[in-house]
Parts: C-alpha cells; sequence; structure tokens
C-alpha cells in the first residue's frame, strides 16, 4: 500500500478530485508542514480523514521504543509492510534536533565493523518509508522543531540512489531543509558520489573513509576494493568542485587499527588537499568485530595530532551506545559536545 509521503502534491490532487479544491492544501499542509498522520488532520471532514487514512496507511508500526542519554535520545525499530525491521533515531541537542533515518533494511556493503553490515541486506526502502522516518519524528519531537536529517542509520544511501535523491529534493521543498541541515553519509560509492554533485541538491556529504591506506580500508570495508582510496579522492574532489561545498570524513577510531600515529599521518594527507573536515567517533562495539574502540585519551590525542597537522577536526559525542541506536553510528555531524536537551517521550 502506498504512503501518503510517496505523493506529489499533484498527485494528491488527483486522489481527492471530487473534493473542493482547498482540501489539497488543507491535507497538504497537515501532512507536510504539521507533520500530522491523516487521521489527525482536523481541518477536514472525518469521514474524509477516515477514507484518506484507509486508502494511505502509515508505513511504519513501532515495535520497539527505547530512550537513553537521559530522554535527550530515543530510537525506534520499525516494522514494515513485509516484516522488515529499520531503526531510525532521535537526537536532542541545544540548538537542533537531528533524526538519523535508514535508508536500507540492512545493508549489502558489509563492513565488518558495523552491525547492519553483519546482518547482511534485506531491501531497500522506499521515498514514502524513509520520508514517515522523518516525519515521525518531528511528531514526537514537538514542541521543539525537528531541524537536521542525516542519513546515518542502516544501509548505504547511494545504493539507493533515487529514492535517496527524491527523499532530499522533498525535504527541501516541502519542509524547507537545506544543505546546512540534510546530511548524506556515504561509505564512498565514488561514481554515484560524481553523479550525486550534479544533481545540484541542497546537502553536505559525509564520506566514510575510516582509514587512509587501502590495506587496512579494504579490511574494514570490502568496498574500498572496488572503489580505493585514490578512485574515492578523485570523486571528492569533483564533488567538491562542482558543488563548491566542502565534505568532510568520518573516522571511527579502533583500537590499534587506525588511531595509530602512521593512521593519523596518512589521514592528515589525504583529506589536506582537499580541505576536508574531520569527524572523528570512538568505535562502538558491535557483536560481530571484537575490537575496542580508542580509550578516552588516544580519541584525544589522535585529534590533537590532527590539529598540529593542520587538518579541520572535531570529536563527535557518541549518542545511544546503551541502545545500540542503529550501527551504533550516531551521528551528531555539525561539531560535538554541547548541552542536549530531552526529546519529550510519548
Ligand atoms: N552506509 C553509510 C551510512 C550509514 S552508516 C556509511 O557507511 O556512511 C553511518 C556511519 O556510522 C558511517 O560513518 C559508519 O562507518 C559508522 N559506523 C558504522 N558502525 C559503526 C560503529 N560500530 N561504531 C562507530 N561508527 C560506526
Ligand atoms: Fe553499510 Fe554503512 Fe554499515 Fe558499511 S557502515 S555496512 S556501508 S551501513
Amino acid at each position: 500500500m502506498p504512503s501518503a509521503y510517496e505523493l506529489t502534491k499533484e498527485e494528491l490532487a488527483e486522489q481527492l478530485s471530487g473534493e473542493p479544491r482547498y482540501r489539497v492544501d488543507q491535507v497538504w499542509h497537515g501532512l507536510w508542514n504539521e507533520a500530522q498522520e491523516l487521521g489527525q488532520i482536523t481541518t477536514i471532514p472525518k469521514a474524509l480523514r477516515a477514507s484518506l487514512s484507509e486508502r494511505f496507511p502509515s508505513s511504519l508500526s513501532v515495535a520497539n521504543d527505547v530512550h537513553s542519554d537521559r530522554g535527550m535520545t530515543r530510537k525506534w525499530v520499525f516494522r514494515l509492510f513485509d516484516g522488515a525491521t529499520i531503526e531510525t533515531v532521535l537526537m536532542a541537542y541545544e540548538d537542533r534536533v537531528t533524526v538519523c533515518v535508514s535508508s536500507q533494511a540492512g545493508c549489502g556493503v558489509g563492513c565488518t565493523f558495523c552491525a547492519t553490515g553483519q546482518a547482511g541486506f534485506t531491501r531497500h526502502l522506499s521515498v514514502g518509508e524513509v520520508i514517515e522516518q522523518v516525519l515521525f519524528a518531528a511528531r514526537e519531537a514537538a514542541p521543539r522543531r525537528l531541524s537536521n536529517v542525516v542519513f546515518m542509520g542502516m544501509g548505504e544511501p547511494l545504493e539507493n540512489y533515487r529514492v535517496t535523491v527524491d527523499v532530499v529534493k522533498r525535504l527541501h521543498e516541502y519542509r524547507g531543509l537545506s544543505a546546512r541541515h540534510l546530511t548524506v553519509s556515504t561509505v564512498g560509492v565514488a561514481p554515484a558520489i560524481e553523479r550525486l554533485a550534479k544533481e545540484g541538491l541542497p546537502l553536505t556529504l559525509a564520506v566514510s573513509l575510516h582509514a587512509a591506506n587501502n590495506e587496512t580500508r579494504s579490511q574494514l570495508i570490502p568496498l574500498n576494493r572496488r572503489y580505493p582510496l585514490e578512485r574515492l579522492h578523485e570523486a571528492c574532489a569533483n564533488w567538491i568542485a562542482t558543488t563548491s561545498r566542502r565534505l568532510s570524513f568520518e573516522w571511527a577510531l579502533i583500537d590499534g587499527v587506525n588511531d595509530t600515529n602512521k593512521a593519523m599521518h596518512e589521514l592528515a594527507r589525504y583529506a589536506e588537499p582537499l580541505r576536508a573536515h574531520v569527524n572523528l567517533i570512538p568505535l562502538n562495539p558491535t557483536p560481530g568485530y571484537l575490537v575496542l574502540g580508542s580509550s578516552a585519551q588516544r580519541v584525544r590525542e589522535f585529534h590533537d595530532g590532527l590539529v598540529e597537522l593542520g587538518v579541520n577536526v572535531t570529536v563527535r559525542n557518541t549518542r545511544g551506545r546503551s541502545i545500540d541506536a542503529a550501527c551504533g553510528q550516531l551521528a551528531s555531524v555539525t561539531n560535538a559536545r554541547r548541552r542536549s536537551i530531552p526529546v519529550r517521550s510519548a
């Protein structure tokens, strides 16, 4: 069954062809501006509400709902129509409220350190299934306004390319989110980065680097064998030249694997010509990868070393560790360590 968020405004108008024209605006406003479910849009008659809810049921049913960080982080596990499950995480900060969405159920890339990668690929999500995660979170965040969307939940957004592009366009046009507030994280699908650059979309690109030598990176990220670091560098340079935007590198610090001084120098050499911003995050432990994240002290040293090498770097605070949020890849993306404010809990 289709989701109401699958529809463009013209398609919605077709669905409401027997109704007065202003109904289209009312429903549209309810769905997109107010983040309401069809059944909650009280500006339209009850019978219409009921028939629309029946024709366009919600794609997401809550299978689990957990909190951590004193209510500042919430995670939902949603069951989809076919039984596939995905995770969505809401994080509240002093200056913003961010939702981390899944783009696929599972992921086929198979990064060794990632819980989603360890579980394998189930299927791509539809436009409606991704957008509903955003609007669900927006409802739960009220009265605060959901300000940021990051594609850092389950899945590789650039492997579900058309859906990712379509979702970004709609969130921009219909929710008014722009590049500073929309971040797509990719493992580094080089040709898709170049294709995305040409779309002219308002988004920030984060590339999951994690290692700047091919041997280590291929061990962590099997896709590196297909698009090795040299090819990825080309794609990143192309992104910057085409979009005039900066990009960031994600680096999950893994004890003894990519937190050595050698790794630090490799990273600095890789990031410097691109003037990329580096986000460090200690690895979240996962059952299938028995290696530890770096100690707090090593994270600090690695950070300070990069600063000395002239790299623009921040340490991201990890959210939701105790609730295994998403791949454990919790995202604050822009800057770290700010005071947080609880997200209302239902
Ligand atoms: N597939 C995309 C987006 C989803 S993963 C990508 O890989 O970028 C989002 C981020 O979480 C990535 O930077 C990923 O490397 C990171 N991540 C995955 N597992 C993690 C873990 N156990 N600890 C810390 N970060 C992790
Ligand atoms: Fe997929 Fe990203 Fe996890 Fe790698 S880190 S397996 S690309 S979700």
